[in-house]
């Protein structure tokens, strides 16, 4: 698995900055992780997550873990 593919393709898209923020805000009042919004890289829109590079991510509802062996 690619880092674009981590960081990106298995993502929702935002395309403001402010709509990424307030979905942030919706998970978390549902009980989910706290989200961090960022600007992609890879596709220009937001994505909600931790920052690209980071070891684990959710996706599906189950953490996956980044091989990059
Ligand atoms: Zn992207």
């Amino acid at each position: 698995m690619t880092e674009e593919e981590v960081a990106c393709l298995g993502k929702s898209r935002f395309y403001t900055r402010s709509t990424a923020r307030r979905r942030s805000r919706e998970i978390r009042r549902e009980g989910g992780p706290r989200l961090r919004p960022y600007e992609c890289e890879f596709c220009g829109l937001h994505h909600l997550g931790h920052r690209p590079g980071h070891a684990t991510y959710l996706r599906h509802g189950q953490p996956i873990q980044e091989t990059t062996k």
